[in-house]
């Protein structure tokens, strides 16, 4: 994943295309990839389930805070001890693809998820995930 590829408030500003400059999963923040994905108390509370779905317990700890880019926080995740490394990223590519959709979906449906409802989602997104071959997480999610 790119930062700013996503097509987040803060760029559409600069374009001065229609924006929400508000994030739409906390709607207290400026949004801004980094936000959505790892900085939002939303994004926090799917990191922390992750963490205990995935044993990955110092997860959200070695995830930080304030760092500048996405790429940052992204290394710092997968970065973060477990027996699966390669499995981890594919969760965590997973897991920010399902806040993005989120985000999205808030955005142009009008339709909100609480974090639980959107943890369902992920555990059940990653078992479509396994089947069409994503073999890695499902030898995590086990
Ligand atoms: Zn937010």
């Amino acid at each position: 994943m790119v930062e700013n590829r996503l097509w987040t408030s803060d760029r559409l500003a600069v374009r001065g295309l229609s924006h929400q400059p508000t994030c739409q999963l906390c709607k207290g923040m400026p949004e801004t990839t980094r936000h959505i994905l790892f900085e939002c108390r939303y994004s926090k509370r799917i990191w922390q389930q992750t963490a205990s779905w995935l044993f990955c317990p110092s997860l959200v700890q070695d995830m930080g805070s304030g760092r500048e880019t996405v790429l940052q926080y992204w290394n710092a995740i997968t970065s973060s001890p477990t027996a699966h490394p390669f499995q981890l990223k594919t969760a965590v590519t997973l897991i920010t693809w399902e806040l993005w959709k989120e985000r999205n979906t808030r955005v142009f449906n009008n339709s909100a998820s609480t974090p639980l409802a959107l943890m369902q989602k992920i555990k059940e997104e990653s078992k479509n995930w396994i089947l069409t071959g994503a073999k890695k997480l499902a030898e995590i999610t086990s």
